[in-house]
């Protein structure tokens, strides 16, 4: 057994070993050593999503190519936003959104659907023109945006194959500021729920719940001049009179320059610097997504056991996601609103706290985060993907042996 851990210290991998190929050959090499193998990213997922009993493959130590050319760009599949980023910006280029952190690996994040904030923006798989695995037979594979079943392929939660290379679209460089305001009323954010979420291009709500009356923050980020006053007087807001973290009273040493302050894009949609532990480190995380227009009535519910849930959260944040034709996407089919919690990593806890939640959640139809943690069954969680079915055909095609199988992608009925 390695003994090696996630990110947050809650899981540890039950893997023989971890191999590190230097290449695409020493992949394949490791592949046809046979037994069970799994990729392994950054390690920020919460649960027990990229376990394997048998071989952990990790891609960092692959050779760190980036190809910009016209509106893409192509990467090798171990390589972390973090690392790509600053390469498009000097060549002029920009993705559409990121998450609140780049220390995360491209591959990893997408294939758990990961996402940031912005009511026109989707995941950020959204953005992958092509993906190529290679397979637990050792066949090269790669689906472009035109295939049949490219549908299924960006969110696979690692059971399709090693991702060894990624394509995603790109846009002119931009520059976005970040405006943030204490104490929005939750009575006058969610009757003009549209209106607070269309402040900026990326927009986030923070609160501990432990004031049900206001929440802790609004945070909008914007490529345009300004925020909309207007609207954030009718919330009852005020200007942060400082440099804040998403967790009043942390200090935001590790957050990136705000009070509109303009600066690259990858500077300004992360909420965490990439030089800084991002959040708190000794931390859970757990999130749902829900249909937009339920975002009144889910973020009601909630406040309704705001006493169960805040004393074990740091923060609560809510953004947005576009919807997506993505099979897996937790925005499948319909633009949606993400609850996102950040407990005290204290799991025994958080999980009892949770089935409560997500009760509250259930009749929204709430998709939890494929990389967080969650209670809910695994074929409860599959009932609310329509495609499901059609990924687990198009998984068993590529892995027919079951190569790629770990106790998660059993539990949801892989
Ligand atoms: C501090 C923090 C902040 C976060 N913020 C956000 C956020 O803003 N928005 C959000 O949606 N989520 C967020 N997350 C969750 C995070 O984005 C996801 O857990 C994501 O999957 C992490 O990517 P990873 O590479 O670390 O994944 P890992 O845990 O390493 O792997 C995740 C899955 O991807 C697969 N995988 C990884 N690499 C490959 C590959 N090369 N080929 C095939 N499969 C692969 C693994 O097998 C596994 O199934 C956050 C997590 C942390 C710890």
């Amino acid at each position: 057994m390695t003994q090696e851990r996630n990110w947050a210290e809650n899981f540890t991998y039950s893997a023989e070993r971890v191999a590190r190929p230097q290449s695409t050959d020493e992949l394949r090499d490791v592949i046809r050593g046979g037994g069970q193998i799994r990729a392994i990213g950054s390690r920020h997922c919460f649960n027990d999503i990229a376990d394997t009993t048998g071989t952990l493959i990790s891609l960092a130590e692959l050779p760190r190519e980036i190809e910009v050319t016209g509106d893409s760009v192509k990467f090798s599949g171990g390589l972390r936003y973090g690392d790509i980023a600053p390469v498009l910006q000097e060549h002029g280029r920009a993705l559409a959104n990121l998450a609140s952190l780049p220390h995360i690996s491209v591959a990893g994040a997408i294939a758990t659907g990961t996402h940031g904030s912005g009511d026109k923006l989707g995941s950020l798989a959204t953005a992958v023109r092509s993906i190529t695995f290679v397979t637990s037979e050792g066949d090269e594979v790669v689906f472009e945006g035109t295939d049949t079943d490219f549908g299924g392929a960006p969110v696979h939660l690692g059971a399709l194959g090693i991702v060894t290379e990624l394509e995603l679209a790109t846009e002119p460089s931009y520059d976005i500021a970040q405006h943030t305001f204490d104490g929005p009323r939750w009575a006058d954010v969610l009757s003009d729920y549209d209106a607070v979420t269309g402040l900026g291009d990326s927009v986030s709500l923070f609160t501990t719940w432990r004031d049900t009356e206001r929440a802790d923050q609004l945070w909008v980020k914007t490529r345009g001049n300004g925020v909309d006053e207007r609207v954030v007087s009718r919330l009852g807001a005020v200007p942060a009179d400082g440099a804040r973290h998403p967790i009043l009273g942390v200090d935001p040493i590790a957050c990136n320059p705000q009070r509109g302050v303009k600066g690259p894009w990858f500077e300004r949609l992360p909420h965490f610097r990439m030089d800084f532990t991002p959040s708190v480190g000794a931390e859970l995380q757990s999130e749902f997504l829900i249909a937009r227009e339920d975002a009144p009535a889910a973020i009601e519910a909630i406040s309704k056991i705001a006493h169960v849930i805040s004393p074990l959260l740091f923060v609560n944040e809510i953004r947005s996601v576009a919807a997506s034709e993505l099979w897996l996407d937790p925005a499948y089919g319909r633009d949606s609103v993400a609850l996102h919690f950040t407990w005290h990593r204290d799991e025994p806890a958080v999980r009892a706290v949770l089935v409560e939640l997500e009760a509250a959640l259930a009749p929204f139809g709430a998709r939890p985060h494929w990389g967080k943690v969650y209670t809910t069954p695994g074929e409860a969680v599959a009932a609310l993907y329509p495609r499901f079915d059609d990924f687990r055909e198009l998984r068993a095609k590529l892995d027919p042996a079951g190569r790629l199988l770990n106790e998660y992608s059993r539990r949801i009925g892989l």
